[in-house]
């Protein structure tokens, strides 16, 4: 089993499944995205984060930085700590419906730890979901983890296979072919499109995943806007932000034009085959 490092635990999630939510960051991904929130999560080793705002100077960065200038980010957990943390939060998941959700990084480079915590929670009924980009063992999910799981929220950048790899590092090939076959499985799946301005936020972009999404019988989606937060954590980590990533979010009313938009393209008869 490979032992991934927890990088944050978010509490009372409203925006990552149905009702309030634990969300475990698991550090490791296979993409690059340019516009990616978490550039931390991308690498499965500790790093250290370093807020010059926060700095004082003292010199005492070789023993403990007090003003928490440095922090190292990665900790590891055992399946059984970790679900004890998970099920802190029980007492919200039963009056809001809400479970736990595990994201990344990807976590489903992470399956067998993920099947093991669950398995911590015993008699405990947790609702759970899966923050996917959609690159991973499809046989390994379905052995090990695939009847554990309630939700999948999929991540769909763009269905064009050189654009994906333009703009994270690879191909999609093997993304659509998971999300076909999880589509077979008959698990819940949300598929999440990011809005990212000069990137995925084009008409084209989005009448090929509306398509896409059509064929593949998905009536539930979910459109999510840009965040700039990343920008300042390409920082943190001693790195520079790709160059044309926009430091504003997009706004309520770009957001609300997008959506209609994806709407009517979901609505066309254009592509009806
Ligand atoms: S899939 Fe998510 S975590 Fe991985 S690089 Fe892309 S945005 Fe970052």
């Amino acid at each position: 089993m490979i032992f991934p490092l927890v990088f944050d635990i978010g509490r009372a999630s409203g925006e990552d499944g149905p009702g309030l939510r634990t969300v475990v960051f698991l550090k490791g991904c296979p993409l690059r995205c340019l516009w990616c929130q978490n550039p931390e999560s991308q690498n499965s080793d500790k790093e250290m984060l370093f807020t010059r705002d926060l700095c004082i100077k003292c010199g005492n960065c070789d023993t403990e930085c007090y003003s928490l200038a440095r922090q190292t980010v990665g900790q590891y957990y055992p399946p059984v700590k970790l679900a004890e943390m998970i099920l802190r939060d029980e007492v919200f998941y039963k009056k809001s419906g809400g479970g736990v959700t595990f994201s990344g990084g990807e976590p489903l480079l992470y399956i067998e730890y993920i099947r093991d915590t669950i398995l911590c929670f015993h008699s405990i009924h947790v609702h759970t979901a899966i923050e996917t980009c959609g690159i991973f063992d499809f046989n390994s999910l379905e052995e090990n983890l695939l009847s554990k799981i309630d939700l999948f929220l999929f991540d769909i950048k763009t269905i064009d296979p050189i654009l994906h790899e333009k703009w994270t590092g690879k191909t999609n090939y093997k993304i659509i072919e998971n999300f076909k076959k999880l589509v077979e499985t008959g698990k819940e799946i949300l598929p999440r499109i990011p809005l990212i301005p000069g990137y995925t936020a084009s008409e084209e972009n989005l009448i090929q995943i509306a398509h896409f999404l059509k064929k593949m019988g998905i009536k539930k989606f979910e459109l999510l806007p840009y965040n700039p937060s990343g920008v300042e954590k390409w920082e943190k980590i001693g790195k520079s932000p790709p160059a044309n990533l926009s430091k504003k979010p997009l706004n309520q009313v770009e957001f609300s034009r997008w959506r209609d938009f994806f709407l009517i393209s979901l609505e066309s008869n254009k592509y009806n085959e």
